[in-house]
């Protein structure tokens, strides 16, 4: 019924930010080099994801926010990639259970835009319309739980989910280097976050994070398979990571695992102790990381939001970057 598929989507889609984690993931997912992203009380009245990515066929919007209605299954590894980030074709779906979806793109090859709205899983009654628009997506996603009272109530301040919001659009932006993002509360001119394509990553940190982050970054890279004797694992890492001259009283410890936005509190405390051992008037440090990963190595646990992830060799992988960081902070600080 509608009702349980309300409280599943509640499940899958609790706040404004994890709705943007999809979204975004999704415009990446469809090739975007430009993604902007508009507010209405932090997302909580309205989430707006515009980009200039493939875009979706006409006559595969009817089908946009069906259950388990996915375009990204396409070959057997693909299968292996899909379930072990745990879920697919869900994010859109739930969406429109719990929020009122509406959607506008233009494919390549099409001569208009379509514009679509959606109620609990399926296109509303008056169909997809032809409407002006330029290639790519923009996703609408509208009085979030207007539906479910208990989620609505248990919705933060409009600041409370905007910062959530933009700290999720911080990462991914940290992260593609090669898309430019935007981020705005609607009406407002001026964006809170504005990222052209960057050449590199410090430099895209400082568009983000501001010059004192940026200044001091260290780089941690490298490759397990580089030293195959030791180590039975695959694991490549591309870090930037704080030395001793960044102070803040608060970690910022942005962790990706084949491009998706995860956390894994095992590294992110082993990466703590090895600042309070070494940097200890440095405070907390701030640490980027990409992981990659055999994707059949790496397991979502439990549930579809649970960002928590483990992976094969948990425990000897989180030894090998602590040591790697001891040294780069060691070199550092002598
Ligand atoms: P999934 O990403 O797991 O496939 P979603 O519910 O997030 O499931 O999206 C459903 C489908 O809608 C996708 O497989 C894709 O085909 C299409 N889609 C969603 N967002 C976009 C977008 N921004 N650009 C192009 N296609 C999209
Ligand atoms: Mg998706």
């Amino acid at each position: 019924s509608d009702v349980v598929n309300r409280v599943a989507a509640g499940e899958v889609i609790h706040r404004p930010s994890n709705a943007l984690k999809e979204l975004v993931e999704n415009s990446l997912d469809a090739g975007a080099k430009s993604i902007a992203v508009t507010t209405r009380e932090g997302g909580n009245k309205l989430l707006r994801v515009q980009d200039d990515g493939h875009g979706v066929r006409i006559e595969d919007l009817p089908l946009l926010c069906e259950r388990h209605a996915t375009s990204k299954i396409e070959k057997f590894e693909d299968l292996a990639r899909c379930e072990s980030f745990g879920f697919r074709g869900e994010a859109l779906a739930s969406m429109s259970y719990v929020a009122h979806v509406s959607a506008t793109t233009m494919a390549a090859g099409a001569t208009h835009a379509t514009r679509a709205t959606y109620t609990d899983g399926k296109m509303d009654a008056e169909g997809a319309k032809p409407i002006a628009g330029v290639l790519g997506t923009t996703i609408s996603v509208e009085n979030l739980f207007y539906n479910v009272v208990t989620r609505r109530k248990a919705l933060k301040s409009a600041s409370e989910e905007y910062s959530k919001v933009l700290e999720v659009l911080q990462r991914y932006a940290a992260l593609r280097t090669d898309v430019a993002f935007t981020c705005r509360k609607h009406g407002e001119s001026r964006a809170t976050l504005h990222t052209p394509v960057a050449q590199s990553r410090v430099e895209r940190l400082q568009a983000i994070y501001g010059p004192t982050v940026a200044r001091d970054l260290k780089k941690l890279d490298f490759d397990s398979e580089l030293s195959k004797k030791k180590f039975d694992f695959k694991l490549q890492v591309d870090g930037l990571v704080s030395g001793g001259n960044y102070h803040s009283k608060k970690t910022t410890f942005i962790l990706f695992i084949n491009s998706r936005l995860v956390e894994c509190a095992p590294l992110k405390r082993a990466c703590e102790s090895v600042y309070a051992a070494i940097l200890p008037k440095a405070e907390k440090p701030f640490v980027f990381m990409h992981l990659r990963l055999p994707f059949e190595d790496v397991d979502v646990n439990v549930h579809p939001t649970k960002q928590e992830v483990h992976f094969l060799h948990q425990e000897a992988i989180v030894e090998l970057i602590q040591s790697k960081l001891e040294k780069i902070l060691l070199a550092t600080n002598s």
